[in-house]
């Protein structure tokens, strides 16, 4: 009989506990978790701050008893490892202030991941809390019903922070979300991500990018151009691997003290292994280094140790990071690389507009999708998508295209349930094998929403396919002639043939049938990939708008404001 000890009782760790116990009814396993309980929803946390998830036993996804009873595993909580100490194949452990030691044969660490804390002046002169398990609930918790807090700064607009700036605005605080990046949910690109600013402010929160925290006085949180008044804060800038016992074990660590490991899960350190959010992975489309702390390649991980050293032939594959969060009526998802991991390497993008079911049918919404593609490999690099349904299905559906390894025009071959209420003939998935398609062939030549203003100041043509009601509503962009498409053809002495045209219309589909209409009478033309539904969102500045100051976009459910930016709007009423 082997003894088997786990160090740190969720997701990798449980995962690999209840594996190992069904392949192996004879081994010994012991876990040790330093907090007072194992097996918890972490990922529930934040929508028990608003009530909407309503019971805190909820979170208790498996009780310890049944994991004893079922899994007949040792499960010590309050039990902190102090120190492994290889040499003697052994661990020190820690409990109520008293030190024991464990020998282990094989030995599995899934410590997971620690929040950082800022290291700003005065920050310990203002209530802040982090969200990592359920201590850190109940004392944010506690903290909001015995001070009845009116307002919060969110710091981090990550994953973790936007659903904690929900459900606190949804509890009735006044939140503020702040961050140092430009841009709010990086895992997204950034045109993709206004789609969730614009949903936070939509749902009054307000929303802060490009903001790096100075200092902290006086309940006041000091910017270099903004004082922002705070009676508390909730700190979500990321997360590192929570190592220290590794480090200090002498097993071999990498970027942000990751733990190093190999396919099979293995440390530097015999017979000590480690999953989860404390370990680098290899990233599955370019096999480098990469932390991603996420719950199900954790819980994968753990099964797939179990599998390991019961001698089944498994290994790990890497981690593409599919991520999805919910924003209150929006989704957003993503899998795969976005362009900023792209940089200095060849990929096309293309963004389409669909619905998630057939228009006709009641309750249809719109999906924005990006795709980004190696144009000649045709391999799939990236996904990501918004909107208010089906989201999650798409962003799902392509990451398993990516894993297993359909090129992109193959997604046009893949055939999905179909009927109005459930999805289109054509669904948007298949849309981008279509587009891609066109994009490889050449058939269509785009241009990206972020060449916008350089193709206007060098001089190139814009013509907008939309009809003339969409374009009064709507607004178009500076200095485009509006030529509905259905026009088009009896208004060709209106577009010079000496520029560069570029088309567009709401979602790119329009304009791309323009571009068919003018490639062959000998114009040099291109696609605005996405159209005005992205680039609205963008360049604000470069709108023409002479219509009513905002707008509902009944298909996303989103009430757009024109420009915040002053002087933007020429002929604003
Ligand atoms: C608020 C929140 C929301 C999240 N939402 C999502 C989501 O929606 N989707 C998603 O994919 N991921 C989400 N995650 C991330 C996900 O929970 C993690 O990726 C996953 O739990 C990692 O599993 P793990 O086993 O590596 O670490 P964990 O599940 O964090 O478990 C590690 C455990 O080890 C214990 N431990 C650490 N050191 C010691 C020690 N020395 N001795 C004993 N015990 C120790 C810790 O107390 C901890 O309980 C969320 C995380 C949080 C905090």
């Amino acid at each position: 009989m082997k003894k088997i000890v786990v160090i740190g009782g969720v997701a990798g760790g449980m995962s690999f506990a209840t594996r190992y116990r069904r392949l192996n009814q004879t081994d010994e396993i012991t876990i040790f978790e330093k907090g007072p309980f194992v097996s918890f929803a972490n990922c529930g946390l934040p929508y028990y701050i608003s009530g909407e998830i309503d019971s805190r036993d909820k979170l208790l996804v498996a009780k310890d008893t049944m994991l004893m009873d079922r899994f007949n595993l040792i499960i010590k909580q309050n039990h902190e490892v102090v120190k492994i100490d290889p040499n003697n194949k052994q661990v020190i452990v820690k409990n109520d202030g008293v030190e024991s030691t464990y020998p282990y044969d094989k030995l599995v660490i899934s410590t997971g991941a620690k929040p950082i804390i800022p290291q700003v002046k005065g920050m310990d002169t203002i209530p802040y809390f982090t969200l990592r398990n359920i201590p850190d609930l109940d004392y944010i918790m506690n903290y909001i019903h015995m001070n009845n807090p009116k307002k919060v700064a969110i710091i981090g607009a990550g994953f973790i922070g936007l659903e904690v700036a929900e459900n606190l605005k949804k509890l009735g605080l006044d939140v503020s979300i702040i961050e140092r990046a430009n841009q709010v949910l990086t895992p997204l690109d950034f045109e993709m991500s206004q789609f969730a600013k614009l949903e936070l402010e939509n749902n009054g929160i307000d929303v802060y990018t490009s903001k790096d925290l100075l200092e902290i006085r006086d309940n006041k949180l000091i910017f270099d151009d903004l004082e922002l008044h705070a009676d508390f804060i909730i700190s979500s800038i990321g997360v590192v691997p929570e190592s220290g016992l590794a480090v200090q074990a002498g097993i071999e660590v990498g970027m942000r003290n990751g733990i190093k490991v190999d396919e099979y899960f293995e440390t530097s350190v015999k017979d000590i292994y480690a999953v989860g959010d404390a370990i680098i992975v290899k990233n599955f489309i370019t096999n480098e280094d990469t932390l991603i702390p996420l719950a199900s390649p954790a819980n994968r991980q753990g099964r797939q140790l179990a599998d390991i050293l019961n001698g089944l032939d498994v290994k790990y594959q890497g981690t593409l990071g599919t991520s999805i969060v919910r924003l209150f009526d929006q989704t957003f998802a993503s899998t795969g690389l976005n362009e900023k991991q792209l940089v200095n390497k060849d990929y096309e993008v293309i963004h389409l507009l669909a619905n998630d079911h057939a228009g006709y049918y009641p309750g249809a919404t719109s999906i924005n999708l990006k795709v980004i593609f190696d144009p000649k490999t045709q391999k799939i690099l990236g996904a990501q998508a918004v909107g208010k349904k089906g989201v999650d299905k798409r962003i799902d559906i392509i990451a398993t295209a990516i894993k297993s390894g359909l090129k992109v025009t193959e997604l046009q071959e893949l055939e999905f349930t179909y009927a109005p209420p459930f999805g289109i003939a054509k669904d948007i998935v298949n849309l981008a094998g279509y587009v891609s398609q066109n994009v490889i062939l050449g058939l269509s030549k785009t241009v990206q929403w972020h060449q916008v203003d350089a193709l206007i100041e060098e001089g190139a043509f814009f013509v907008d396919v939309r009809n003339s009601s969409e374009v009064r509503s709507l607004g178009k962009i500076k200095g485009a002639l509006n030529i509905p498409i259905d026009e088009l053809r009896s208004r060709l002495d209106e577009i010079p043939k000496d520029k560069k045209i570029v088309l567009y219309c709401q979602s790119g589909t329009r304009s791309y049938n323009a571009e068919q209409i003018l490639r062959p009478l000998g114009y040099d033309c291109y696609n605005l990939d996405g159209s005005y539904s992205i680039y609205l969102r963008m360049h604000r500045k470069s709108i023409e708008f002479n219509c009513q100051k905002t707008f509902f976009d009944s298909s996303f459910g989103m009430t757009f404001e024109f420009p915040k930016n002053k002087g933007s709007i020429p002929n604003n009423k």
